[in-house]
């Protein structure tokens, strides 16, 4: 018992019958690279590199991005960092680039639709990825944000893999990607679901809207729904589909996201134990049972209501 109490609190994530599920970390900033490489994790799930290029008047450099991601690499060595390309536009907009005059910033030109207009700077951000790469024994994946379709998904595997970045995944975010999550994971090697922004557009309700918070709550049904179908169509193929968003924080809703087919987590670093200690209480039939009892609820509060009711009695 003290064996399993031990496994329980360290090391990789594992459901109570030995289901692996990789538990990673968030990066969004140098300065949370210290704690985050400390935390007991498999890796990170998000590298968030808009920090490179935020704040500044003038676009980083090849040579300083790729600086900055070998940073990253060192204090990951021999463990898996997913880098997401850049995410500018909708609320991050980028001094050194013309975003026009659009009047619903979130369904603009966002995330790998930039790559549309500025080529350029996503084949530089995958030269730089590539080359720190080169150096460092980091697992490196590279996955893009905002994909709405499976030619974009194919677009930007492509795109990665001619640069010598052998593993490239997209991020559902937009209810279309997850409703062809199959065509997305045939043109690509894994997804990670964004839950932050699967909700808002799922909800058509802003993510930034405080007053919205019901409908953007990650345990709503329907937001749910759009995981069953990414889950199964990896679980369908045996191609990894992690979760990044806030959701995959919550333990209980860990749980859920497990049962519905989510293979990663990837959280804030303080989250790491909760969540490996409600997986590791439960067994992967007790989390297929929790999603079943999520899915067919009305609302947020009652699936939480009733998920939590169950999860005691288990
Ligand atoms: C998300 O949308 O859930 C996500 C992880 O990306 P971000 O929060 O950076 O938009
Ligand atoms: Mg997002």
């Amino acid at each position: 018992a003290q064996a399993a109490a031990l496994a329980a609190s360290s090391g990789p994530g594992r459901t109570a019958d030995g289901v692996p599920v990789a538990l990673l970390v968030n990066v969004g900033a140098a300065r949370d690279l210290t704690a985050a490489a400390a935390a007991d994790s498999e890796g990170v799930g998000l590298l968030r590199t808009e920090f490179l290029y935020l704040d500044r008047a003038e676009e980083p450099t090849v040579e300083e991005q790729r600086r900055s991601y070998a940073e990253v690499f060192a204090a990951f060595a021999g463990r898996k960092v997913v880098v997401r390309t850049l995410d500018a536009g909708a609320d991050k907009p980028l001094a050194f680039v013309d975003h026009g005059d659009e009047p619903n910033p979130a369904l603009g030109v966002r995330g790998l639709r930039l790559a549309r207009r500025h080529r350029r700077m996503l084949d530089d951000q995958l030269t730089a990825i590539a080359a720190a790469r080169e150096e460092s024994t980091a697992d490196v994946w590279v996955m893009a944000p905002m994909v709405s379709t499976p030619t974009e998904a194919a677009d930007f595997a492509r795109a990665a893999r001619a640069h010598g970045l052998p593993v490239a995944g997209t991020m559902v975010e937009v209810p279309a990607a997850a409703l062809r999550a199959d065509a997305v994971l045939a043109a690509c090697d894994f997804v990670s679901i964004g839950t932050n922004d699967l909700g808002q557009y799922t909800f058509a309700a802003d993510r930034m809207a405080g007053e919205l918070a019901d409908l953007l709550d990650p345990w709503q049904p329907a937001l749910l729904e759009l995981v069953r179908i990414t889950g199964a169509a990896g679980a369908a193929v045996g191609k990894p589909v992690g979760v990044c968003g806030e959701a995959a924080s919550d333990p209980l809703l860990a749980l859920v996201l497990v049962g519905l087919g989510v293979t990663s987590l990837s959280m804030a670093p303080a989250a790491l134990p909760a969540v490996r200690l409600a997986l590791a209480a439960h067994t992967a039939a007790d989390c297929a049972a929790l999603a079943r009892l999520a899915l067919t609820a009305p609302d947020a509060a009652r699936a939480r209501e009733e998920v939590a009711a169950a999860a005691k009695q288990m």
